[in-house]
């Protein structure tokens, strides 16, 4: 193999724009989230790949980026590597990459469960030091609805074995997951998720589709009915109104958002809360992006 092999298409967190991406695993071991349309192509079926191939391409990447300070491992789920794996992984990147600072990771809570905390330990001293995690939500209910695979509690017990290992974490939440039905329960309970992980950021996203929403809404018995702007707004008031968070960075600038909000939680709160009551009260007064600029 001479050039990357890359299984495309290839996902990483906004954050992670100026990041190396090295694919470690292809598609992702869940792959049944309702909402989700990132490895529904039939070559993102999920597999692990080999040891000698990633390090073949840790080797190539090295040749023309040796400088890196920054690797995301992608697919969807590179923590469903053994730890062994993921060990070797960081040890060959620490060698090729001299002057690499940080390795990141998207995070099924699933996947970090049969991980001890020594293991945990090990990876975050190794330099895997951040995880982004899809929680979606904080309410069972709706998790239960979109197939999450996850619970409130898996959620918190898992991201709390990562604070522990002293990783950081980048929890993202879906705004208007559970449409006009759910939205008042989805903010409160994904407050309060949030405020029991603490977590070093907080993204938000708004919930799109790209590829027709059938699928999703076949999930929901009872139908579901899609929150306007204004109601997506009034659901994120509702979440930061009722989070209680130390020192969170909050960014909710993604494409899908008609209105970017960034700050610190709690230092920021009442001010991004009074720029979402603007949106609500006098949308002319606050830039909002246009459906042709929300790059869906
Ligand atoms: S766990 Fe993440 S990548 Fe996997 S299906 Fe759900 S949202 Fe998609």
């Amino acid at each position: 193999m001479s050039s990357m092999d890359y299984i495309q298409p290839l996902f990483r967190p906004p954050s992670e724009a100026g990041s190396l991406i090295l694919q470690v695993t292809n598609g992702c071991s869940w792959n049944h989230c309702a909402f989700c349309e990132m490895y529904t192509a039939p070559q993102k079926k999920f597999n692990i790949k080999k040891q000698s191939q990633i390090e073949t391409e840790i080797q190539l990447l090295s040749e023309t980026c040796a400088d890196t300070r920054r690797i995301f491992l992608a697919d969807g789920d590179a923590m469903v590597l053994s730890t062994r794996r993921l060990l070797h992984i960081l040890s060959c990147l620490k060698k090729y990459f001299p002057n690499l600072n940080r390795v990141s990771a998207y995070c099924l809570p699933r996947n970090i469960r049969p991980k001890t905390q020594t293991e945990l330990n090990e990876l975050h001293d190794a330099g895997l030091q951040l995880a982004y995690i899809g929680a979606e939500s904080g309410d069972d209910e709706l998790l239960k609805l979109i197939d999450k695979g996850e619970t409130f509690a898996s959620i918190v017990s898992s991201v709390d074995k990562l604070n522990q290992a002293k990783f950081k974490t980048s929890v993202m939440l879906l705004n208007g997951l559970g449409g006009k039905t759910y939205s008042q329960q989805h903010a409160m309970n994904s407050a309060c998720l949030i405020n029991e992980i603490q977590p070093t950021y907080l993204a938000t996203l708004v919930i799109s589709f790209p590829l027709g929403e059938k699928r999703f809404v076949n999930h929901f018995p009872n139908g579901f009915q899609m929150l306007d702007q204004q109601g997506l707004f009034h659901e994120m008031e509702v979440l930061l109104q009722n989070t209680e968070l130390h020192n969170t960075i909050f960014r909710s600038d993604h494409a899908s958002n008609y209105l970017t909000l960034k700050g610190v939680l709690g230092r920021d709160k009442q001010k991004l809360i009074d720029k979402l009551q603007l949106a609500q009260n006098h949308p002319s007064q606050v830039h909002l992006r246009q459906e042709w600029q929300r790059g869906l």
